[in-house]
């Protein structure tokens, strides 16, 4: 396959032998857990590697790669009770030897890191500079879940029956580390997976599978299908086989498996409306750069991003902070993956109402600092755009747009800010800009967001350094974050040794 010719980036450490796992098997054990490291664009070797990456990422070119299997209505049946079979195997082994197989996949990740960043670039236009830290939280959550396991097998006076089989249902705005967070969960604890990808990245998620197939999960263990309407789809959700649906995406696509089947169980990962505060304490300069990444990488496509502005004070009646902030953004290129240069890419699909009316409408109160352009004849490419004077209870304060527009709001004081920034329904990420620690104290006790970053962006979690997951509309049956210690706990059933439940 391609994948196993394209040439692996170059790290920015050089790597001591015992780090060398590429030929390893772990039947020893799993070494202690690392974050994978991101490829060092810096290094000439890596920019023309990023650049194979991008030339092989043709339409062509993808569609000769896998695809998931078509699953017809009429085959839901059989393929649950096959997968709730193969289960009772995989879940006997002891919790090390998945975890080896996990660690394996990992490696074959990072081997395949090229191929993996060709799929997402030709399947949606992902840039190299965002699939390569995709591809490392991937490799981390294989392999993090791998050490969880093994440690959660260990746990004394105390039961775990894991789930039999766990339905995955990622989103399509990362692709491949989302999905390998579900799927490793499952896999880990012993569970079989069905992995339905999301409609616009049957081969990204493909990808991902062949490499846990590649590194000894069984096929019957773990499956990649492709429901062909939405009856198979249905079917499938509300199957009474399927232990666990883990779902990130819309709240409203959590509603809706909800109604096919109210007593779903579902852990799912649901939208935001995620806003930045920055005070007259702040380095005006850090908050300029970070509101800028946090808005508009990948286009704003993810949960996380930063939608809003909330400007305190002094900053808020600040011509030289809106100037800074207008400057950074339109010196972002925004291009398709091809071009290395561009730090913002298309969107993946074709801008929904609530985007298009973000990015064409202007609401009472409102105005353009920047105004977003279409680029070119896809209606994909969209240059950033920057809106100001949001008003409170606006459809643009309590909306997830999800793409490159940025609102600001203006509130006198810190106390307001907070307000602002909890009126909205969801609570996934925020962050403030604030170099007095009173303030960041008081923030941190009153914000009501999964994610709380200080003088930080607000995308871009870490496994195991900062688990991910929001609160209330954020999150659906959710008590613990995905690349975090307790995550597992979700995929099963406790009771104490002793056999009482
Ligand atoms: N985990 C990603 C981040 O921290 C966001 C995931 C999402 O958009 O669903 O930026």
């Amino acid at each position: 396959r391609d994948g196993e010719t394209a040439p692996t980036p170059q790290h920015t450490q050089d790597r001591t032998a015992e780090e060398q796992h590429d030929a390893d098997d772990y039947s020893g054990g799993i070494p202690e857990f690392r974050n994978e490291p991101d490829t060092n664009p810096a290094l000439e070797a890596n920019q023309r590697w990023a650049e194979d990456v991008v030339e092989r990422a043709t339409p062509e070119w993808l569609a000769g790669q896998s695809l998931p299997q078509r699953l017809d209505a009429a085959e839901v049946d059989s393929l649950v009770a096959d997968a709730r079979s193969a289960a009772e195997q995989w879940a006997a082994r002891p919790a090390t030897d998945r975890a080896a197989i996990l660690y394996r996949a990992a490696d074959i990740m990072a081997s395949r890191r090229g191929h993996l960043a060709s799929i997402a670039a030709a399947e949606v236009g992902k840039s190299v500079a965002q699939s390569d830290p995709e591809i490392s939280e991937a490799i981390d959550f294989l392999r993090y879940y791998a050490h969880r396991a093994v440690e959660l097998e260990q746990v004394e006076h105390a039961v775990f029956t894991p789930d039999r089989l766990v339905l995955i249902t990622p989103p399509w705005n990362f692709p491949l580390a989302i999905p390998a967070g579900g799927t490793a969960a499952g896999l880990a604890v012993g569970a079989a997976v069905i992995h339905k990808p999301s409609s616009p990245t049957p081969h990204c998620s493909m990808a991902l599978l062949e490499c846990l197939w590649d590194a000894g999960v069984p096929r019957e263990v773990l499956h990649g299908v492709f429901p062909d309407e939405s009856e198979a789809g249905q079917k499938l959700i509300s199957h009474d086989g399927v232990d666990r649906v883990i779902l990130t995406g819309a709240s409203e696509t959590a509603a809706l498996f909800r109604s096919w089947k109210p007593e779903l169980n579902i852990n799912a990962e649901t939208s935001g409306k995620d806003a930045l505060i920055v005070t007259p304490a702040a380095d005006r300069d850090l908050a300029v750069a970070d509101l800028v990444r946090s808005a508009f990488g990948h286009a704003g496509q993810k949960c996380s991003a930063a939608s809003l502005g909330i400007l305190v004070g002094s900053v808020a009646h600040s011509e030289r902070f809106r100037r800074q902030l207008v400057d950074a953004a339109s010196s972002l290129v925004v291009d398709w993956p091809q071009n290395l240069s561009a730090t913002v890419g298309p969107l993946t699909e074709l801008p929904s109402e609530k985007l298009t009316r973000a990015l064409t409408t202007l609401e009472p109160g409102e105005s353009w600092l920047l105004e977003p352009k279409q680029l070119d004849d896809t209606g994909r490419l969209w240059s950033p755009g920057i809106k100001a004077g949001v008003k409170p209870g606006s459809f643009f304060h309590l909306t997830e747009v999800f793409g490159p527009v940025l609102g600001l709001m203006e509130a006198e004081d810190l106390e307001e800010a907070i307000e602002l920034q909890n009126a909205v329904d969801y609570g996934l990420t925020g962050g403030i800009h604030s170099l007095e620690p009173a303030e960041v104290e008081q923030w941190l006790d009153q914000v009501q967001v999964g994610n709380a970053y200080v003088n930080r962006g607000i995308t871009g979690a870490i496994v195991q350094r900062q688990p991910f997951g929001g609160w209330k509309k954020s999150s659906v049956g959710l008590g613990s974050k995905a690349g975090g210690p307790n995550y597992l706990m979700l995929l099963g059933t406790w009771s104490d040794a002793y056999g009482t439940e």
